[in-house]
């Protein structure tokens, strides 16, 4: 999980965000719903704008989504009100999605990585996940959606196999031009557009103490010519 930020929404909910909610809401009283107005949060337009802000990943766990579920953050169920609210909408994969379910407590949240910076409550070691100590948002947010699923810790073990190769060619590699590609290779695994880059970040941050994003008045070739 990494922080990630909210962009404008898309022009059909600045337009019709009200409507919709009113005529959910009516419908709720009313009992006439039907999928239409359940499922607008659905459209096309909506989904592209999401998929742009999470990277095309699911916001919880960093798997890339093929075909990734709108999650309300705080349930409809509960919030009726939000239910095309802008900033209560992300994508998650289906997992993520069924394990969250229809969580809610306002003053125990779960992570909001729009909100919260997920590592402050989150270590990543290795391909696992561990809660911060003493950290209750962590820990709940940990346990609830179950970040060490087996599939979870198999595809970081992964993620980080394909990573050890190029970081040995940099190390191996003399100063100079292809060097710095290789680091800069390396840099871009880290990027929030890959998946599980938390991951990624902290096994770099742990066996090369690179930070992200880089450290300006820290090159990362200190690591390099030290080890
Ligand atoms: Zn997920």
């Amino acid at each position: 999980m990494i922080r990630l930020h909210k962009g404008p929404p898309p022009d059909i909910l600045v337009n019709k965000a009200a409507e919709w909610t009113k005529e959910y809401k009516d419908a709720l009283a009313a009992k006439t719903m039907t999928d239409t107005i359940r499922y607008r949060y659905r459209h096309a337009d909506i989904k592209l704008a999401l998929r742009r802000d999470s990277h095309n990943k699911c916001i919880y766990c960093e798997s890339d989504i093929g075909f990734g579920q709108i999650d309300h953050i705080h349930p409809v169920t509960k919030c009726p009100d939000e239910i095309v609210l802008w900033e209560n909408l992300a994508l998650v994969c289906p997992e993520c999605n069924t394990h969250k379910s229809d969580y809610h407590a306002p003053t125990e949240p779960l992570i909001n990585p729009f909100v919260h910076e997920p590592s402050a409550h989150l270590l990543f070691l290795g391909s696992m996940v561990v809660a911060v100590l003493g950290d209750a948002m962590g820990l709940r947010t940990l346990k609830q959606m179950n970040l060490n699923r087996w599939d979870l810790i198999q595809k970081r073990t992964k993620r980080l196999e394909r990573l050890v190769p190029l970081i040995e060619q940099w190390r191996a590699h003399p100063d100079g031009a292809t060097k710095t590609i290789l680091r800069n290779a390396i840099r871009d695994e880290a990027s929030d557009a890959m998946d599980y880059a938390a991951t990624v970040r902290a096994y770099l941050k742990g066996v090369l103490g690179w930070d992200h994003p880089p450290d300006a008045s820290a090159p990362d070739t200190a690591v390099a010519t030290s080890g």
